[in-house]
């Protein structure tokens, strides 16, 4: 059997329980991404029999209204741009989703982006190129950093499973406040993310507004689904 992990978390955002399946396949899966009956039948194929709990977790998948599945893919291209047109977040540079701060990353990605097109005065031709050499050295750290997370969750290896089990349980048994600042602590992606460094790019009068409110929206931006403890994993 492929390497599986499946967790169950919270959030006071979300108003409810969540689980949560990672697993690894050595094929292709064979469905389309709008056959969710398909996806569900392949969801039960990989986690049936792992665990009570898991069963349990696998009979609520007819009732929840929030189920999605996806494959766990990273982009990698040499350039974001081409002619007037570049790209940012996702569609240029999604280093993974589930593993975390992908959002942290698009939202810089825009902010550099708008600066660099203020700097050149909306000269496009400077602004692109200039925008790429800042943001690539924190996409290369943040693809690097989803690699080493996606081991960590899904490990191949018994010791990796145990280890991952019994932190998962060790960081559950913490209050809010330490269990938050443990993570910051040991996750390589929240150093990261913590520590992007990017020009700051004195906001124009008519922008302003638009600026402080990206500011407000960037101390929220916490990874809330992958760093919830509670995991099972063989
Ligand atoms: C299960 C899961 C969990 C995640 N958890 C986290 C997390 O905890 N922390 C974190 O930081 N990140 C997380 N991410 C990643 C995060 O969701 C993305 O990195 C982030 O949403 C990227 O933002 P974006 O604006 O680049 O792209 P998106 O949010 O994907 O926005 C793109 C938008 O463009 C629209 N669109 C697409 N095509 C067209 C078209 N042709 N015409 C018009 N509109 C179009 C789409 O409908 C969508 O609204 C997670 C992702 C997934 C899938």
């Amino acid at each position: 059997m492929a390497a599986r992990t499946a967790g169950m978390y919270g959030s006071r955002r979300l108003g409810g329980a969540r689980a949560l399946f990672l697993f690894r396949s050595e094929r292709e899966l064979d469905h389309h991404h709008r056959d969710v009956p398909r996806q569900k039948e392949l969801l039960r194929d990989a986690f049936k029999g792992m665990h009570a709990d898991v069963d349990r977790w696998l009979e609520e998948l007819d009732h929840t209204p929030a189920f999605y599945f996806d494959s766990v893919t990273q982009l990698r291209m040499d350039t974001w741009t081409r002619g007037r047109v570049t790209l940012v977040g996702d569609a240029g540079y999604s280093p993974g989703p589930a593993v975390g701060g992908s959002t942290s990353l698009a939202v810089v990605g825009a902010y550099v982006l708008a600066g660099e097109l203020a700097r050149a005065g909306g000269d496009h031709e400077r602004a692109f190129p200039a925008y790429e050499r800042a943001m690539a050295e924190h996409v290369r750290g943040s693809r690097a950093a989803a690699l080493s997370a996606a081991k960590t969750l899904v490990p191949a290896s018994r010791l990796g499973a145990l280890g991952l089990a019994q932190g998962a349980r060790l960081i559950s048994a913490l209050p809010a406040g330490p269990r938050r600042a443990l993570l910051r602590l040991t996750t390589k992606s929240a150093r990261l993310y913590n520590s992007m460094a990017v020009d700051d790019h004195p906001p124009s009068a008519t922008s302003a507004g638009r600026i402080r409110l990206m500011g407000s929206l960037g101390n929220r931006l916490k990874c809330s689904s992958c760093c919830r403890p509670g995991l099972r994993n063989r």
